[in-house]
């Protein structure tokens, strides 16, 4: 692939969490009414995420993450400005590996395949927010952009590098966080805006 090379600034370095940041699926909010009462009724705080391991646990997880989504608002942005060269994006997902073929039919099917230089799939089952933390250290982007507020917060606590913009719902909008976004695409804006990226 030939690229244009008409600029000798850095160019800015982005990643992605996929699920309710590229993508938004409105069945998973159901998902979050379950989180909230873990939390404040039954007072469970500590991080953890559910490992699906039986064949019919696996069935059910691929099933969740495949109905109705749809590309997130922003994502025609995204496309533009990694098709352009204006930013290097990266996936980063939770995803385990065996969601991988249906995350590929996403990615073909919204015209989003071609946009991000590197994948990266939850290959290890590791926890979300341990795994995120590696990837984003290895990485060394400039943003990561994530809607789970538990990974936003852990991220922030654990003074990685990287500028973490997070992606509210309706449910969490109310936590104070400085770089916090309804969509996907006015995070995109704000780097835009900060970085002087030509659009
Ligand atoms: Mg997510």
């Amino acid at each position: 692939m030939i690229r244009n090379v008409t600029s000798t600034r850095k160019k800015i370095i982005v990643g992605f969490d996929f699920d309710g940041v590229v993508a938004y699926n409105p069945a998973r909010l159901a998902r979050l009414p379950i989180a909230l009462i873990k939390r404040h009724v039954l007072g469970i705080h500590n991080v953890s995420f559910f490992v699906p391991r039986t064949p019919l646990e696996r069935g059910f997880w691929a099933l969740a993450h495949e109905s109705s989504f749809f590309p997130a608002q922003g994502a025609a942005l995204l496309r533009n400005l990694a098709r352009n060269h204006r930013i290097e994006a990266h996936l980063v997902t939770s995803r385990f590996a065996f969601l991988e073929p249906n995350l590929t039919r996403f990615l073909k099917r919204w015209d989003l395949s071609d946009c991000f230089e590197s994948i990266t799939l939850n290959t290890r089952e590791e926890q979300a927010h341990m795994y995120k933390e590696r990837v984003i250290r290895e990485k060394k982007f400039d943003y990561f952009i994530e809607d789970n507020w538990d990974i936003v917060a852990h991220l922030s606590a654990k003074n990685v590098r990287t500028h973490i913009h997070w992606i509210y719902n309706i449910f969490d909008r109310g936590r104070n966080y400085e770089d916090k976004y309804p969509y996907l695409k006015q995070s995109l804006e704000r780097i835009i805006e900060l970085n002087n990226i030509p659009v």
